[in-house]
């Protein structure tokens, strides 16, 4: 297991919710991805966490007196337009230092919703079949991505992405062709940004069950949250083990 360094200003385990509501299309994973966020929760101790999975656990868990309480958020395979009580007040919760998680689907969310998307960094436009790819390591010190092979493959449902602005966001993974056509191209696949005090990171996988239960994404999603949490910082890359 990685190691962590502590950030001064947060006791652990950090607090986090879980959301996995749909308003759209609800993909058959979330049962498998719920088992593996609290697997590495379990398996990590730095985090505990409460599920959002349905209006009511929204209408509680998003009030801004919830959110004060909160460390971390991550949208797993959330679709369509979820019912926040107050939408607003959880993006300022991010602007003044929340830690934000998107998987897949999280992209797929709010699409009426302006700010969200600018703060995720990109929306989900469409996808093709599922297609085996070579995923290339655009920073090989970042925790959720240094201990990958460049390329590695992985098989999963590749989305493309409108209201992306490369300048926006400091990328993570990519493609270096479109996966149906071959065009060579530049395909993000995983990002992180910064919005005011907070940290953002999204990876773009998670469609399929067997993506959500490979080893390597669980340390990909793993070093992603504890950057979002400010407990690890990008250091030089060990060997690759994946
Ligand atoms: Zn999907």
């Amino acid at each position: 297991m990685t190691a962590l360094i502590l950030a001064a200003t947060l006791s652990l385990p950090a607090r986090a919710t879980v959301v996995t509501v749909t308003k759209g299309f609800r993909h058959e994973s979330i049962e498998v991805a719920e088992r593996t966020i609290s697997e590495l929760a379990a398996r990590t101790g730095y985090l505990t966490i409460q599920f959002a999975r349905d209006d009511d656990d929204l209408a509680r868990l998003f009030t801004p007196e919830a959110l004060a309480e909160t460390d971390i958020i991550f949208f797993l395979n959330t679709t369509g337009e979820l019912p926040l009580p107050d939408r607003d007040a959880f993006l300022r919760w991010i602007e003044n230092g929340g830690a934000f998680v998107g998987a897949h689907s999280a992209s797929d969310t709010f699409h009426d919703f302006p700010a969200y998307l600018d703060m995720l960094g990109g929306e989900f436009d469409f996808h093709g079949d599922h297609i085996e790819v070579p995923v290339f390591v655009e920073d090989r010190e970042h925790p959720a991505t240094r201990f990958l092979s460049s390329p590695f493959t992985t098989l999963d449902e590749i989305y493309q992405f409108k209201r992306y602005d490369p300048s926006r966001v400091h990328l993570l993974l990519s493609l270096h062709a479109d996966p149906d056509s071959g065009t060579p191209s530049s395909l993000p696949i995983s990002w992180t940004r910064r919005q005011g005090e907070g940290r953002v990171f999204y990876t773009a996988l998670g469609h399929r069950d067997d993506v959500w239960e490979a080893e390597w994404f669980r340390q990909h999603l793993l070093g992603g949250i504890a950057w979002a949490l400010g407990v690890e910082e990008p250091q030089r890359r060990r060997a690759a083990r994946f």
